[in-house]
């Protein structure tokens, strides 16, 4: 039986390995997770496992990117599964860090990318983003990677990270992944689990509807609020839509004629769960 993945706990622990195999000369692929691992992250480790020579993903259930009343509390957390999940994807190591590490009493320093936060979930997230980019900074100074590796399966948060990245020349790679999907569609999600057998199925009209728009969008159709009410139209039935957006997929502006790179992005609650998606398309 293979040995466990080792697990480091404290930012030291994390940036003394890192700074060793760095030394090393070994280039180092870094998967930031929230846990409840799935095959949309293992797609991340497998990817950072072809290009780098070591690879570190993180778990962390990052408190300051839930806003009061989401589901911080009940995340779905389970160490031992992801643990051996990541072992199995040849993973080197997790960086597991205490909450009180990573926000110890007084903390208050956040990074904001306002524009690129505001549209989307930012609109219904306060906070979100912001949460979202200070974790990042905060995880990619610790773990010093060669490459970045994220999901188009959060198309807005990858675009948000992408210009952090930049504005403060954070010596980073960003790679973003396409979004892995169950058999009907349905991208996968840690939130999944909370879907009963019904909103299951359901829930794969998601991204059928999102195809719909995007099949509109490449035959031509250029009117985004067209293209919004024909993704609306067929959401019905499948959960209360949050939103149902079509904007520039490179910096999330709202055309008045779609030209170009566009994302089609929604929101939809099925029973418990937020869902989210997205279909980039040339207009
Ligand atoms: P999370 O644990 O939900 O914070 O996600 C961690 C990383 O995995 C993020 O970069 C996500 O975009 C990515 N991710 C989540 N779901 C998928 C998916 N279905 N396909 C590809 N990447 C994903």
């Amino acid at each position: 039986m293979p040995a466990a993945l080792p697990i480091l706990r404290s930012a030291k622990q994390m940036l003394d390995w890192s700074r060793r195999e760095r030394a090393a000369g070994r280039s180092i692929g870094f998967v930031p997770t929230m846990g409840a691992l799935h095959r949309g992250h293992l797609s991340l480790v497998q990817r950072a496992r072809r290009e780098n020579d070591r690879v570190v993903a993180s778990i962390f259930v990052n408190p300051i990117q839930f806003a009061p009343g989401e589901d911080f509390e009940s995340y779905p957390r389970d160490l031992a599964a992801d643990r051996a999940v990541l072992r199995a994807s040849r993973c080197d190591v997790a960086f597991v860090p205490a909450r009180a590490s990573l926000f110890p009493h007084g903390f208050q320093t956040v990074v904001t990318v306002p524009g690129l936060s505001a549209p989307l979930c930012g609109r219904f997230r306060p906070g979100h983003f912001e949460g979202v980019a200070t974790i990042v900074a905060k995880l990619l100074h610790i773990v010093e990677p060669d490459r970045l590796y994220l999901g188009q399966k959060d198309y807005q948060q990858s675009l948000v990270i992408s210009r952090m990245i930049r504005d403060l020349d954070l010596p980073v790679r960003l790679v973003t992944a396409p979004t892995v999907r169950e058999e009907d569609g349905l991208a996968m999600s840690s939130r999944n689990r909370y879907l009963s057998p019904e909103d299951r199925r359901r829930a794969a009209g998601i991204q059928r509807a999102l195809q719909a728009g995007a099949r509109a969008v490449r035959r031509g159709l250029t009117s985004p609020a067209r293209v919004r009410a024909l993704v609306r139209a067929a959401l019905k039935g499948i959960g209360r839509v949050q939103y149902v957006e079509v904007l520039d997929a490179r910096d999330l502006t709202a055309p008045r004629r779609l030209q170009g790179p566009t994302v089609l992005a929604a929101a939809v609650f099925v029973g418990r769960a937020r869902l989210i998606d997205n279909v980039v398309v040339k207009a």
